[in-house]
């Protein structure tokens, strides 16, 4: 209800980029977007450290499985096998 921006267009600003997808920041609303090939998370700024560290477990746990589900598989299951952007 507080809202007085509703017609200024957001200004993200680009804070990350890899060979899958970029992170974006809008300030003004606060909001962190995680933008991959075919879906974009939009995540509050507040939580977004909290996310980051979910995904870090995620990936220690990953790696220490006994199979190969490593740094092959990461890039593999995110963007498919067929379809690298570089
Ligand atoms: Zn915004």
């Amino acid at each position: 209800m507080s809202a007085s921006t509703a017609s200024i267009p957001c200004q993200h600003l680009r804070v990350a980029e890899s060979d899958v997808g970029e992170v974006a920041l809008c300030p003004d609303c606060g909001v962190v977007s995680v933008v991959l090939a075919f879906m974009t998370l939009r995540i509050p700024l507040a939580e977004f450290g909290v996310f980051q560290g979910m995904l870090s477990r995620a990936q220690s746990r990953i790696s220490a499985l006994p199979t190969a589900y490593g740094n092959e598989a990461r890039a593999d299951a995110l963007t498919g096998p067929e379809s690298h952007l570089h």
